[in-house]
């Protein structure tokens, strides 16, 4: 396998439903791949996934960290410690540090 995934107009899942041009997966779908992946993998279980790829409960292992250091995620500008795709920080800020 090279290369990234492209869409093929059916679902990743391998259920063989036809989706929508330029999508992966029908409705769920998503999910349902992402669980079979794991039991298959890593004992259905995210912690033996990030574990097997190096990441743990340290601070140097975090796996949210990482995703911070490659510039993928941010870090709350409030200090709180919370990390997330730009949307999510977006999220938490009017959720937890915007007075009404
Ligand atoms: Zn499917
Ligand atoms: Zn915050």
């Amino acid at each position: 396998m090279t290369g990234t995934a492209q869409p093929t107009g059916r679902c990743y899942c391998g259920c063989g439903r036809e989706i929508g041009y330029g999508r992966y997966f029908a409705a769920g779908h998503d999910k349902t791949a992402e669980a079979a992946f794991l039991a298959i993998h890593h004992q259905a279980s995210v912690a033996q996934m990030l574990h097997a790829h190096g990441y743990g409960p340290d601070d140097t292992k975090s796996v949210t960290k990482a995703a911070v250091d490659k510039g993928l995620w941010e870090e709350c500008p409030f200090g709180c410690g919370y990390r997330g795709a730009r949307e999510s920080i977006n999220n938490h800020i009017t959720r937890r540090h915007q007075e009404k």
